[in-house]
């Protein structure tokens, strides 16, 4: 049976497709792992499903798919995901590039991943004590020779601050566009990022609130969350794309959870505009939950 389809709301500007959690780096100040319960486990589900989940949305030409994780190309069907959206729909994808760039380029069409944007529709991320920076800069110089648009992306992480700026130079002698962004976490015991909610981040006692995200967060197995602490966490989805009842609706919500965040929700960070000063996160009515206990979910 075919899903009914659903129109994104205007005021919505992320669609973040997590097609797995998995990655095959284990980098230390992943955000994924930011306040992940212990032993949760995302479980994947196939390309067909995340196609017949996918398609049934009406974007715009400003709003694209957005495919991450974890490592979205460590998903069976990364490929032939990108193959069966609807033409109209555009991809982004998020990537460590440690996938086999001859194959993608034998099998994607460049064009289907171009579009007009302030930034490249393949955003390669550089975490240099992990990573292999000359195998980085040769996967993403064989992309933008095959037309597609590709860029890379280095954190601004105390520890690595030098081998960012290195990777920065020989990138842009190479012609390839290299963008610093900012850290957000922990790190020495110091929280790194700007919040909009400074206490929205490591307090030990969660508040309640309402919390509107205009954005479709949606998990490994098509389950749609919240925001990305409630993804990452694995805790209640308030719903999933492959049910046919389910409704996009940008709403305020209720939240036990503020203190709890993960940064990604309420760091300021640019718009997909590239203008700076945004938040995901509109948060009111914060509150002592009952009891001034923590309370999951
Ligand atoms: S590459 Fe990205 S998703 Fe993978 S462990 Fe590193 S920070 Fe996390
Ligand atoms: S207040 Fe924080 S934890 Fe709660 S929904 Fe908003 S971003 Fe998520």
């Amino acid at each position: 049976m075919s899903l009914s389809r659903l129109v994104v709301p205007a005021a919505y500007n992320y669609i973040a497709c997590f097609l797995t959690l998995d990655c095959n780096l284990n980098c230390n100040y992943c955000i994924n792992s930011f306040g992940r319960k212990k032993n949760f486990f995302a479980g994947n589900i196939s390309g067909e499903k995340w196609v017949k989940a996918l398609n049934r949305l009406i974007s715009r030409p400003d709003l694209p798919i957005t495919l991450q994780g974890g490592e979205p190309s460590l998903h069976s069907d990364f490929i032939w995901v990108i193959n069966q959206l609807r033409p109209d729909l555009p991809i982004d994808i998020l990537t460590n590039l440690c996938f086999d760039v001859d194959n993608f380029i034998a099998k994607v069409n460049s064009s289907r991943l171009r579009r007009k944007a302030p930034y490249a529709s393949i955003r390669a991320s550089y975490h240099p004590p992990y990573m292999n920076l000359e195998k980085l800069i040769d996967s993403a110089l064989k992309l933008k020779k095959a037309g597609f648009s590709v860029g890379i992306y280095g954190l601004r992480h105390p520890e690595f601050e030098k081998q960012n700026l290195f990777a920065q130079k020989k990138c842009l002698s190479s012609g390839i566009d290299f963008r610093i962004k900012d850290f957000l976490g922990k790190f020495k015991g110091k929280i790194y990022g700007k919040f909009k909610y400074p206490e929205s981040i490591g307090s030990k006692i969660k508040k309640s609130c309402l919390c509107r995200i205009p954005e479709l967060i949606i998990g490994p197995d098509c389950s749609v969350y919240k925001c990305h602490r409630d993804l990452y966490g694995g805790y209640w989805p308030i719903g999933n794309l492959l049910d046919n009842s389910f409704k996009i609706e940008n709403k305020f919500r209720k939240c036990f959870s503020f203190g709890d965040c993960n940064p990604c929700d309420v760091k300021i960070k640019t718009n997909r505009f590239e203008a700076y000063g945004y938040c995901s996160a509109e948060i009111k009515d914060i509150k002592e939950n009952k009891g001034n206990k923590a309370v999951e979910g």
